[in-house]
C-alpha cells in the first residue's frame, strides 16, 4: 500500500516519505506497518505482521504500486478532478485504489481474484452509488481466448460494443480493447486504440467508449469462416464431448451438425448463440459489470446478417449503435 496514518492520523503517501523509522499505521485495521523501499519496489508500506485485514496489500506487485502510482499522479495533474488514493470506505469494507471525485473508484487488478469476489466487490461499489472501472494489469491482458474472469470484467457501450481496459506499466499506455467479438472456437476478434499515459485526461479516455465517434468496424475474410465449419467438423470427429452435446440438440430439430452448411457465419458478440443463431430467452447473458440490456443487440446483429450477409462476402463486424441505426432505417422503408 502507498497510503498510511502517521501517529496524529494524518494521512502520508510512502513516496514522499524519506524518515523510514517513523511510526506509521494502516488506514483501514489500524495496525502498525512499515515503510520499505529498494531498487524493484517503489516506496510503499506493509502490515508489521500478517493480518486479516481488508486492506489487502501484501502481495501487491511492484507492477500493480507503480500502475497505482502513476495513475495518482496522472489524474492529480488535473485540478477540477479529486482523486485519492487508497482511500478506505468503512461502510463497504474495502480501499479501491483510486477514488475519484468521490463517485468513480478505478481498481488496477493485476492478479486473478475468484469470481465470486469480483461480483462482491462490484455490487459494493454499485449499492453505494459508486461507479467502479477494472483496469487490467500484464496477468489479465487479452489473449486469443477469454477467460469466465477476463468476460466479466467487459463492459458494453452502443459505440463500442463490448470492450476491455488494459494498463501498460513498461510503455506507460492504456489501452482500450473493444468491438470484441467470438468464434464458434472461442477465439476472440478486436480494434485496439492506444492512449499514452500523463497526454489527455484520464478521466476524458475512460469515458471515451461514450463519446460520439466515426463507427468502427472489424472485417472478416470468408477462409475465416470456413475454416470454422472445419473446427466443428473436426471435433466432431474426434468425439469431443461438449461438441458431441451440441450434436444432440442439432439431432432434436432433425439436423446434423456433420453435414450442415451454416449459412451465416460463425463469429459474432460475445456470448451470441452462434450454432443456433439467434437470441435465446433461457441462455440470457449476464455480465458482472453490465446493466445494459443485451438482448437488443443480438437481435439486431442477427437480423443484419440475415439480411446482408452473403457467404461469399467478407464478414463486416460492427457496433451496436450501426445496427440500430440500420434497423431504424429499414423500417422506414417499409413504412413508406
Ligand atoms: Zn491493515
Amino acid at each position: 500500500m502507498l497510503i498510511a496514518k502517521d501517529k496524529k492520523g494524518n494521512y502520508i503517501n510512502a513516496e514522499d516519505l524519506t524518515d523510514k523509522r517513523g511510526t506509521y499505521f494502516c488506514p483501514a485495521c489500524e495496525s502498525l506497518v512499515i515503510l520499505k523501499s529498494g531498487s524493484i519496489m517503489i516506496n510503499h508500506f506493509a502490515h508489521q505482521s500478517l493480518n486479516h485485514c481488508e486492506n489487502r496489500s501484501e502481495n501487491e506487485s511492484a507492477q500493480h504500486l507503480s500502475l497505482k502510482l502513476k495513475l495518482f499522479n496522472w489524474l492529480n495533474r488535473c485540478r477540477s478532478t479529486k482523486v485519492e488514493l487508497e482511500k478506505y470506505l468503512p461502510q463497504l469494507e474495502q480501499t479501491p485504489d483510486l477514488l475519484v471525485n468521490e463517485n468513480i473508484a478505478i481498481e488496477v487488478q493485476c492478479s486473478p481474484l475468484s469470481l465470486k469476489r469480483l461480483s462482491e466487490r462490484t455490487k459494493n461499489y454499485q449499492r453505494c452509488g459508486i461507479k467502479v472501472i477494472w483496469l487490467m494489469g500484464q496477468d489479465l491482458w487479452l489473449n486469443q481466448r477469454m477467460s469466465q474472469l477476463q468476460r466479466n470484467l467487459m463492459y458494453f457501450s452502443n459505440n463500442c460494443g463490448f470492450y476491455f481496459w488494459e494498463l501498460d506499466n513498461a510503455n506507460d499506455e492504456v489501452r482500450l480493447k473493444s468491438l470484441i467479438h467470438e468464434d464458434v472456437r472461442g477465439e476472440i476478434y478486436y480494434v485496439t486504440k492506444y492512449f499514452q499515459f500523463y497526454h489527455d485526461d484520464l478521466l476524458e479516455i475512460l469515458r471515451f467508449p461514450f463519446q460520439q465517434q466515426p463507427p468502427q468496424k472489424i472485417k472478416i475474410s470468408p477462409l475465416k469462416l470456413v475454416n470454422q465449419e472445419n473446427y466443428i467438423k473436426k471435433q466432431l470427429y474426434h468425439r469431443n464431448p461438449r461438441w458431441l452435446k451440441i450434436q444432440e440438440k442439432y439431432y432434436l430439430r432433425g439436423q446434423n451438425l456433420m453435414t450442415s452448411t451454416f449459412s451465416y457465419p460463425l463469429i459474432g458478440p460475445v456470448g451470441f448463440d452462434l450454432l443456433f443463431f439467434k437470441v435465446s430467452p433461457q441462455r440470457k447473458q449476464t455480465f458482472c459489470q453490465i446493466d445494459a440490456n443485451i438482448s437488443d443487440y443480438y437481435r439486431r446483429f442477427a437480423q443484419n446478417i440475415i439480411e446482408n450477409q452473403k457467404s461469399s462476402d467478407n464478414l463486416c463486424l460492427y457496433p451496436p449503435h450501426f445496427y440500430a441505426i440500420m434497423e431504424d432505417k429499414s423500417k422506414e422503408e417499409k413504412d413508406s
